[in-house]
């Protein structure tokens, strides 16, 4: 039996990258996990699980609206039971400057990237408290540092790592609360950028080449789990030392 024996995870952008890394991972050590994706490309990640003997169920909806967190809720209840485990991980990001970006995307951004975090906890953080679960958030490195065209994603992932200090203060003990804090890994975030750009970001990292989504799952099956029993309201960094340089 492995760590997330007996445990029902849900994660919420796992129909790709990261949140596909981080379903496969906590059902390989036992979780049964309910996938929670626009896209419907999360039913052959919940089908990969299968495949391979674990439980898993997809459904399709958007974090950032109130009603999925109830679907959601109620699809882990009658599926495996009462969830254990939120990795609260979808995103979008549209890339301009201030002055280029209407306040309509700023707004969705902040929806999905930010308020779903909070959508998520409040519906389903008192529950996980009973079961002294835990909760883990992505962020990112654009929480650290400024980078150029990135105001609304910037100002969500610095959001949640205050919001995940937030949650840890309001349902410590029962519940743990941390977060990852993402560097380049290599996902479809990367498709629309440049050979040129792509090339200067793994410069930027020590270790000289872009994570790997499992490397970030990884990261998150620990902060979740036992073996992170005394960790709670931090950031955990997986940036291949990119914030370090
Ligand atoms: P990805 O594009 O592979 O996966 C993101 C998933 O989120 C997609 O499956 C998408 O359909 C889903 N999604 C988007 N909007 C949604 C919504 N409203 N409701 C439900 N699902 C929605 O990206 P990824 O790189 O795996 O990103 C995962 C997380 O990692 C994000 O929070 C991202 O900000 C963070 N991150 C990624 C990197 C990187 O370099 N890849 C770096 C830092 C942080």
């Amino acid at each position: 039996p492995g760590r997330y024996a007996g445990r029902v995870g849900l994660v919420t952008g796992g129909a790709s990258g990261i949140g596909a890394a981080t379903a496969l991972r906590l059902a390989a050590e036992g979780a049964a996990v309910l996938i929670v994706d626009l896209s419907p490309d999360g039913e052959a990640v919940a089908a990969r699980v299968r495949e391979s003997g674990g439980r898993a169920v997809f459904l399709a909806g958007d974090v950032s609206r109130e009603e999925t967190w109830e679907r959601a809720a109620w699809t882990a209840e009658e599926s495996f039971g009462a969830v254990d485990v939120l990795v609260s991980n979808a995103y979008v990001v549209e890339v301009a400057p201030a002055h280029a970006m209407s306040p309509d995307s700023w707004r969705r951004q902040i929806d999905v990237c930010l308020t779903a975090a909070f959508l998520g906890a409040r519906r389903l953080l008192p529950g996980i408290a009973e079961r002294h679960g835990a909760m883990v958030i992505t962020s990112s490195v654009h929480a650290l540092v400024g980078l150029p065209g990135h105001p609304a994603y910037a100002a969500a992932k610095g959001g949640l790592v205050a919001l995940t200090r937030q949650l840890a203060v309001e349902y410590g003990p029962a519940a743990r609360v941390n977060c990852v804090i993402p560097g380049p890994i290599m996902t479809a975030a990367w498709d629309r950028v440049t050979e040129a750009d792509r090339a200067k970001s793994v410069q930027a990292t020590v270790l000289r080449r872009f994570g790997e989504p499992e490397e970030v799952a990884a990261a998150i099956a620990y902060l979740a789990s036992p073996d992170a029993s005394y960790v709670t309201g931090t950031a955990l960094t997986v940036d291949g030392g990119w914030s370090v340089t």
